[in-house]
């Protein structure tokens, strides 16, 4: 059927081809005198350990990057600057979607650098961020506040590759944050599943935020995920949600006594609080200071971050064992066809592995 915008009467419909779109980047920008310099790791190392953020930043993502070339360098920068990290507090920051973490992080992270000064970094580990190809954690648009804060420097979680990938390479952006003077590092992980043991194996203390809901608190969570816990602050405690916020906190102290004393012999302690109108921020944050303090003099701190530096040794060479194998060219070719074969019924899963990795051994003679 003819339409009636085809008419002759409707010619000022007609729409006339455009222009495309224009490129948003300068073509000759890479030739001209803004090229950005290519750093040596010296200059990486030199930058960072003057404080500078924007090198800072140039280093995390060498340190993110997959490029073998890439990864060699940063490693020798990471190298040089260990000497001079570690003089910081960790903290992770942990809690399901929803729970208030990026609203929390900007008024703690605005708190504590009002009150303690220094500088403080807020990075993320996600690794659901490699399927929604971005990660939603350490967002800066998501911290107002902070995100334009002079003192703070905000990185998303690194997306490539595992759990373990993902892990330790927020584990070495904490060593550069640290050599480039950052004496606070939050480190933020959603509340579900192995990210929280991840951040946990590289923080001085874990906090758990937590809502309260409709009584049965306690049942959603998972019992490992509450004894790594050094904190549980519950959130949104304001208008009609004060009581029920009440309630969940002595909840969670009876269930936390349920537990063995922990090892830093802290027993966790329970607060309720609101990120949105700041309510109780400063409590949480005696609380934690005051944790510090208490293994610092009973040796806990030194401790665990001993015990934290052996578990990223084993990590490391778990992850280098895998790569190693996993990108050899020909276990990669073998890899498919045992997989076929396992698919079919043809193999075992047994045998399958055991041949691939006989194979492996066998190539590395
Ligand atoms: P995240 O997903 O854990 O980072 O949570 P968000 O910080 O994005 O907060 C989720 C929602 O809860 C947002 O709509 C916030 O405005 C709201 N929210 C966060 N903190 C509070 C609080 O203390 N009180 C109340 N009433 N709402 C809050």
């Amino acid at each position: 059927m003819e339409h009636p915008e085809n008419n002759e009467e409707y010619k000022g419909l007609t729409v006339n081809s455009g222009v495309g779109p224009v490129s948003i980047v300068n073509p000759y920008l890479k030739h001209g005198r803004f090229a950005r310099k290519k750093l040596s790791a010296a200059d990486y190392v030199e930058g960072i350990l003057k404080g500078n953020v924007s090198i800072l930043g140039q280093a995390v993502t060498l340190v993110e990057s997959t490029v073998p070339e890439h990864h060699q360098m940063a490693q020798e920068v990471i190298e040089k600057c260990l000497p001079y990290s570690g003089n910081s507090v960790r903290i992770g920051i942990s809690g399901v979607p929803g729970a208030g973490k990026s609203t929390s992080i900007d008024e703690f992270g605005i708190h504590v650098l009002k009150k303690y000064g220094g500088r403080l970094a807020v990075l993320a580990i996600d690794p659901s961020s490699e399927l929604t190809k971005g990660s939603i954690l350490g967002d800066k648009t998501r911290m107002e506040k902070l995100s334009v804060h002079p003192d703070s420097f905000i990185r998303p979680s690194p997306s490539a590759g595992s759990l373990g990938g993902v892990a330790r390479k927020t584990r070495e952006t904490i060593i550069l944050c640290e050599a480039a003077g950052f004496d606070k590092i939050f480190v933020e992980t959603v509340g579900v599943g192995q990210s929280e043991t991840a951040c946990h194996s590289m923080v001085d203390f874990f906090l758990l935020i937590q809502l309260a809901g409709t009584g049965d608190e306690l049942q959603g969570i998972k019992r490992g995920i509450m004894e790594m816990a050094d904190g549980i602050i519950i959130n949104k405690c304001d208008g009609n949600n004060v009581e029920k916020c009440k309630l969940a906190a002595t909840q969670f102290r009876n269930a936390l006594h349920l537990f063995p004393m922990p090892e830093s012999g802290w027993l966790p302690k329970v607060l309720t609080y609101s990120g949105f109108y700041g309510y109780g921020i400063e409590e949480v944050w005696n609380m934690v200071y005051e944790y510090i303090d208490f293994v610092k003099k009973n040796g806990y701190f030194d401790y665990r971050r001993a015990e934290q530096a052996k578990y990223w040794m084993y990590e490391s060479i778990n992850e280098q064992l895998r790569r190693s194998f996993y990108d050899n060219p020909t276990i990669k070719d073998m890899l498919q066809a045992m997989e076929k074969s396992v698919l079919e019924g043809h193999k075992t899963s047994f045998v399958a592995a055991k041949q691939l990795l006989d194979s492996y051994f066998a190539l590395l003679h």
